[in-house]
């Protein structure tokens, strides 16, 4: 399908809006082929090991979801490694890119377990939408301000007074505020319940971050902002945003703006 009518999800929202839409431009026209990360390995089997646990009804052991952390990490690292074997030129920031696989393989792991732990001491229940489906990694479709956007759900908690909780799992630093109110929002479309707090569960800091209040986040306020988004890809209007990021951005080494 043509970019122009691509279904649209946060993460690329937030790649043309806030980031640089060059690169946006890039990845998703041009096809450069980004430049492998450790961090974005770590965060896909950190993901995977918590939804398992998750959907175990949290009866995995603590031991089973950190072997299933290394395992899924060691399984994307090496897959990338055969694109890519030059370790110096993956992405990473303060190591060189061979310290930054080592080192995330140890880090995800005591992040996997510390998870099992705080569960353990934060038992709130993981919602279960009306047609039975467990709120973990849930995929939504919804159309907001004429633009179909999708995503994945990390979790949903049942939270005070009957409400949902979103929650985003994180084991980066960004943190984004919208990304929460669309997932709000795409929630009481589809199932027509309330959703008036959400959080980050921040695996740095082995905790989950104060909650975000979303009850004044509207439909209209999330479907404005597609609906520019959505304009502007298919005007094909790809405005380069150089600045201190170019250093983190995966296709910088197919860019003359690189700052
Ligand atoms: S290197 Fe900088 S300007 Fe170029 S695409 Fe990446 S973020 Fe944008």
């Amino acid at each position: 399908m043509s970019v122009e009518n691509q279904i649209r999800s946060v993460t690329q929202l937030l790649q043309y809006d806030e980031q640089c839409a060059w690169r946006y431009y890039l990845q998703r026209v041009e096809g450069v082929t980004p430049r492998p990360a450790a961090w974005s390995h770590h965060g896909t089997a950190f993901h995977s090991a918590v939804e398992a646990y998750e959907r175990s009804g949290r009866t995995m052991t603590e031991e089973a979801v950190v072997q299933l952390f290394a395992d899924q990490y060691s399984l994307l690292v090496n897959e990338a490694l055969v694109e890519e074997p030059d370790t110096d030129r993956w992405l990473a920031a303060g190591y060189t890119g061979g310290e930054d696989i080592e080192r995330r393989y140890f880090l995800g792991m005591v992040q996997a377990a510390h998870y099992v732990k705080w569960r353990g001491e934060h038992p709130a229940k993981t919602w279960v939408t009306p047609d039975d489906e467990t709120g973990v990694e849930l995929y939504f479709e919804v159309e907001l301000g004429g633009v179909a956007v999708r995503g994945y759900i990390d979790h949903l908690l049942v939270d005070e007074g009957g409400s949902v909780r979103v929650r985003d799992w994180k084991t980066g630093s960004m943190k984004n505020r919208f990304q929460l109110q669309t997932y709000a929002v795409a929630i009481r479309k589809l199932y027509d319940v309330e959703v008036n707090r959400a959080d980050w569960y921040l695996a740095k800091d082995g905790r989950s971050s104060r909650p975000v209040k979303l009850d004044e986040s509207t439909e209209d306020m999330v479907a404005e902002r597609f609906a520019a988004m959505d304009a502007g890809v298919k005007r094909g209007d790809f405005p380069a945003n150089p600045s201190y990021s170019c250093r983190f951005c995966d296709v910088s080494h197919a860019c003359f703006f690189k700052k």
